[in-house]
């Protein structure tokens, strides 16, 4: 199996696993583009009570439709158990074996956080841990999770963060984003913490077309990577229908950033 020691420069898949088959299919687009890092998060936290993602019966299928094709699967995780259950079930695939998690921006819980820090730190030396930032504006918070995903003892070599806006609250939006974005402070978070910094242009923008706009506004600055949202059928989605792109517009994006 082949270990990557770093987290390729675009994360890619959909809002939700949904179905072991919407996964195999949307791995088979991805990987013919290159794309090595597969988001399909088994927990979704919802806004409104609803569907809450396929959970902890499909941990199985997310490692096997990935890990043995040498792709790196991509999940949020949200609590301790969860990573115990994660950290388990990589044993199978050896002490490098290969996944990205990360915290979600309304997991803010310090202690949780710490525990499911610490508890990865225990399994794969192929676990990355991202952070994303919490969902008010407030810099100080943003760099207070690095300090505790720092204090449990998760090292330093395979953290990053990412960031995903902030909730606009009363802030003017024109823009009309799901989430407004500062990438300034995205920068000076970056320059701080001192890991990469990738960016979330699906929460941000909330509509396919905003997603696009996100990622042109954000190329004056220094983001070492993006995680993005895309399904092969989004109007059918069960999860953010209107910002997971479709296979025609990532297939664009992609030869945009190769020819860039
Ligand atoms: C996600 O990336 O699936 C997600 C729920 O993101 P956020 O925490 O940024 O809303
Ligand atoms: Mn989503």
């Amino acid at each position: 199996m082949i270990i990557k020691q770093r987290i390729p420069k675009i994360i890619a898949g959909p809002c939700a696993f949904e179905s072991r088959e919407q996964l195999k299919e949307i791995v088979k687009e991805l990987k013919k583009l290159g794309i090595s890092c597969i988001r399909a998060p088994l927990w979704k936290p919802r806004t409104m009570p609803g569907w809450e993602g396929v959970g902890a019966h499909f941990l199985h299928f997310l490692l096997e439709e990935t890990i043995p094709y040498g792709l790196i699967p991509a999940t949020e995780v949200m609590t301790a158990d969860q990573a115990m259950l994660i950290v388990e079930a990589l044993r199978k695939y050896g002490k490098n074996a290969p996944i990205l998690l990360w915290l979600g921006s309304r997991n803010q819980n310090h202690i949780e956080q710490r525990r499911i820090a610490q508890i990865l730190s225990s399994g794969s030396k192929g676990i990355w841990l991202m952070f994303k930032n919490q969902m008010w504006e407030d810099e100080k918070h943003w760099l207070g999770i690095f300090e505790h995903l720092k204090a449990s003892g998760f090292p330093k070599n395979r953290m990053l963060s990412c960031h995903r806006g902030f909730s606009p609250g009363k802030s003017p939006n024109p823009g009309k984003f799901r989430n407004i974005p500062d990438f300034n402070m995205a920068m000076r978070v970056k320059k701080r913490v001192k890991l990469p910094m990738f960016l979330d242009p699906s929460h941000i923008g909330g509509s396919r077309e905003n997603v696009l706009k996100i990622i042109e506004d954000s190329k004056n600055h220094n983001f070492d990577g993006l995680m993005i949202e895309v399904h092969l059928d989004p109007k059918n989605a069960k999860t953010d229908q209107n910002q997971q792109l479709n296979m025609k517009l990532f297939k664009k994006l992609i030869k945009q950033k190769q020819a860039a």
